[in-house]
């Protein structure tokens, strides 16, 4: 079988492969791209930076940029710290505009978090939004009489829980349950976001919302506006109904997730990425001449990679980047040592809500500052390789709040490492014989 050749091997699709994908794309690396749907295609669409800091301390974070510059002063070896702030700030700016000339517009404040309201009814520091949540900011953050509404059979997602758990925030809410227009018993996010693209069904629900309406100034609704191009929908909607209408996450599998996936995966074969969705790499193994060989299997064909360079973007537990059972926690490709407690009694603390989180959640790879991942010797295991996103050891993107700027960041930190071999080997003259 014919191997693949590429300058570089991106093993991931979950928001630390895409954004990789999409830094070496605008490079024109020569870049095959590899992975089977990640936690992108759960997440609720907002763009986290950093929420809280310190976590043990819960405080919600105002200025990000400020956060990640307290944070790496105080936990110098959090992932985060090896970047300059500059560099953050480029790669967020960099995925941000992409998502925009994507059709995926998003919206932010330069230096200051936002305050977005979740399907629970919390309150959640956040660096952007998409466009169709952004009325929804300003709402709570006016405090203005706005109507949320949800639909009988659609479960998992309570207009009155979240107005019940906001009541002494946010008082003028009001609620209301509808049918879903063109859809009968349970609901699913994905069919009701299908069903929204018919005229028909959007004429019916703004008639249904309008009823309602009483003095409201806006409405909310579950994230369901469309697949494709939601702030169409939401606009819409509201010119018929004549207030803004925003949408609201719902609880995964949501479709907020779906259309980040959707976008990057439309638009990266477009920048030149090879990209090769649901297929999973089986094995690895390093030439004489340093470059990988990646061995792909699916149930319909087996393919080969050899790249001169990789980033290793394959997330935790839920990615399988990381693997774990009785022994201890273990990366699963490359055989990389993983950071983690002395003993599988320290992985969690006995009280499930500790503040300062559960040591197993800091697990993972360590890397230098060229995010190259660390051998047992403390060196970097192989000079062409680099790890990105939530595998990287020293940090809780969960606790906190800073699951997809964690992502970019440092994939922007790996694939500029990755350039670097890259322009490295082009100079090296050609082996003779
Ligand atoms: C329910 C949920 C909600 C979230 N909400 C938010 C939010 O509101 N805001 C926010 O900023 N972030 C959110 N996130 C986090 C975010 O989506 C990412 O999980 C996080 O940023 C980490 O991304 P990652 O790319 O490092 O890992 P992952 O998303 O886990 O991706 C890892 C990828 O590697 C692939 N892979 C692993 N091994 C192989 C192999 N051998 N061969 C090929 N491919 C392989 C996996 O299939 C997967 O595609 C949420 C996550 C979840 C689960």
């Amino acid at each position: 079988m014919e191997a693949i050749e590429c300058d570089l091997m991106i093993v991931g699709s979950g928001m630390a492969g895409m954004a990789a994908s999409l830094f070496a794309g605008q490079r024109r690396i020569d870049t095959v791209q590899v992975g089977v749907t990640g936690e992108i295609q759960f997440a609720s669409g907002l763009l986290d930076l950093l929420g809280v800091h310190p976590i043990t301390a819960g405080s919600a974070v105002q200025n990000p940029w400020e956060g990640i510059r307290q944070l790496a002063k105080t936990r110098p070896n959090h992932p985060y710290a090896r970047l300059p702030l500059g560099t953050i700030r480029t790669a967020m700016e960099t995925v941000v505009e992409f998502l925009n000339q994507a059709g995926l517009p998003y919206f932010r404040c330069a230096d200051r978090n936002l305050r977005m309201v979740t399907p629970v009814g919390t309150v959640k520091p956040t660096y952007a939004v998409p466009e169709t949540m952004a009325a929804g900011v300003r709402a709570l953050e006016e405090k203005w009489q706005t109507l949320l509404v949800d639909f009988h059979g659609f479960k998992g997602y309570s207009a009155l829980q979240i107005k019940e758990t906001l009541r002494r925030e946010w008082p003028g809410l009001r609620t209301l349950r509808i049918p879903f227009p063109g859809l009968a018993g349970d609901l699913y996010a994905e069919r009701m976001a299908m069903a929204l693209h018919r005229p028909e069904n959007r004429r019916q629900l703004a008639e249904s919302i309008a009823e309602g309406l009483g003095g409201c100034r806006a409405v909310g609704v579950p994230a369901v506006l469309g697949l494709y191009r939601p702030q169409e929908v939401a606009a819409e909607l509201g010119d018929r109904i004549g207030v803004s209408v925003f949408e609201i996450p719902t609880m995964p599998p949501g479709v907020t997730g779906l259309r980040l996936r959707q976008t990057f995966e439309e638009r990266l074969p477009d920048m030149g990425i090879r990209t090769w969705y649901q297929q999973k790499v089986s094995s690895v193994r390093r030439l004489a001449d340093g470059r990988f060989r990646f061995e792909l299997d699916n149930t319909i064909s087996a393919k080969t990679v050899v790249a001169n360079s990789a980033v290793l973007a394959s997330g935790r537990f839920f990615g399988r980047g990381l693997t774990a059972d009785r022994s201890g926690i273990r990366e699963s490709l490359f055989g990389l040592p993983v950071v983690q407690p002395s003993s599988r009694d320290q992985w969690h603390h006995r009280d499930l809500l500790n503040p300062s989180g559960h040591p197993i959640n800091r697990a993972g790879v360590e890397v230098d500052s060229h995010f190259r991942p660390l051998g047992r010797n403390g060196a970097p295991a192989f000079s062409n390789l680099t790890a990105a996103g939530s595998i990287l050891a020293h940090q809780d993107w969960i606790r906190e709040k800073c699951g997809s700027g964690l992502a970019i960041a440092t994939a922007y930190g790996a694939v500029q490492q990755a350039i670097s071999i890259c322009a490295a080997k082009k100079k090296q003259p050609p082996v003779v014989g």
